[in-house]
């Protein structure tokens, strides 16, 4: 069975009105923080307090949000193509938007994991209070992280992303959306990925080769789902390959 997978970045929610680490101006929750000090995994202990606070706002704001047109295109070709969605996104707006079963690459926000004994679990969009939120596996309290992958951080499902789109052949079809390609090397893997891709984003990024993408939209995630709904359509329900001896 032909395969879609969608790989997502931040640009799907900024859509939504989620600040992202791109997003510029001084209401931004990133430009309150140093995401040196907020997001480092090298540090988080030593400013366990900001770190918290920085993810509680982030929680906050993550509860005032909804998904937008793109969020709800991603789960209409999980209905109709069994599409895997894999984001590097750690808000819930997939879920939100009725989707199942998303890879999250860098964790998610409503999520806490303890460093103490692995524990995880959901806080919710609710604020860190160390009083309260203690791991309830070990009891421990400063160990206790968002589980949200931070810079310097392993990120222990990239595994399961690379296996996934190692397993994509010309048959299948790979959508590549709202990702700058400041973290994951997204022409690279649209170079070596034989499935037809495309590249949706916001506009053309300095940093980012599109020549290896087979088709690339630019415009606002949620205003271009009907065009982009259109393309993977087609894409998905073209003829097939012949097998070949
Ligand atoms: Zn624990």
């Amino acid at each position: 069975m032909r395969k879609l997978v969608v790989l997502s970045g931040s640009g799907i929610s900024a859509d939504s009105g989620l600040d992202t680490f791109r997003t510029s101006g001084d209401r931004s929750l990133w430009a309150q923080y140093d995401a040196d000090q907020v997001c480092n995994f090298d540090c988080w202990e030593e400013y366990f307090d900001l770190v918290h606070e920085f993810y509680s706002r982030r929680r906050e704001q993550l509860a005032e949000v909804a998904p937008n047109p793109a969020h709800f295109l991603a789960v209409s070709w999980q209905k109709r193509f069994a599409a895997d969605l894999i984001t590097q996104n750690v808000d819930d707006l997939f879920e939100r938007a009725g989707a199942q079963d998303v890879l999250h690459v860098h964790g998610r926000l409503t999520s806490m994991c303890c460093f103490e004994c692995g524990a995880q679990w959901d806080i919710g969009y609710s604020k860190f209070d160390p009083a309260r939120d203690r791991c309830p596996q070990c009891q421990g309290v400063h160990g206790v992280k968002p589980n949200v992958v931070f810079f310097r951080e392993p990120a222990p499902l990239y595994g399961e992303m690379w296996r996934r789109l190692a397993a994509l052949t010309r048959d299948d079809v790979l959508v590549v959306i709202g990702t700058s390609g400041a973290v994951l090397p997204i022409a690279e893997i649209a170079r070596r990925c034989p499935a037809t891709s495309i590249l949706s984003n916001l506009e053309s990024e300095p940093g980012l080769n599109e020549q290896p993408f087979d088709h690339v939209l630019h415009g606002r995630a949620a205003e271009i789902a009907p065009q982009l709904d259109a393309l993977a359509t087609r894409l998905m329900e073209r003829p097939g390959l012949k097998a070949t001896i």
